[in-house]
């Protein structure tokens, strides 16, 4: 069950001027969507820029940008929820010149929000 944390920081000035209204909690709901929605543009426009990066990574030797992907997981152990696994070890191979490199500009894309994935 995700929890949808709901920003409230906005809703104080309503009450400060005496005229309490109640809150349209649709309005609430749609304001978030909205933001989620935002987020979500971002996340994938960042996975896009990372892809692309990661297609002109070329061979520190041969700069050949014809590599191998290498990457090995270590998980908890749980299989379903409560899952977990984590990159302990990532490197590229080249095809060209068979050595091994790493993405020293990699970057972390955290997900916009937790409850979707
Ligand atoms: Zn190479």
């Amino acid at each position: 069950m995700g929890t949808k944390s709901v920003k409230i920081s906005k809703v104080p000035s309503a009450f400060s001027k005496g005229d309490w209204k109640p809150i349209d909690m649709s309005k609430v709901y749609k304001n978030q969507e909205k933001q989620e929605a935002q987020d979500l543009i971002r996340y994938k426009k960042e996975i896009a820029k990372e892809e692309k990066r990661l297609e002109k990574l070329n061979c520190p030797a041969c700069k050949s940008i014809n590599k191998l992907h290498y990457c090995k997981r270590d998980s908890n152990g749980i299989i379903g929820p409560g899952s977990r696994s984590w990159l302990i070890e990532e490197y590229y191979i080249c095809k060209d010149c068979g050595i091994h490199f790493s993405d020293l500009h990699k970057k972390e894309i955290a997900l916009p929000y937790k409850g979707l994935w």
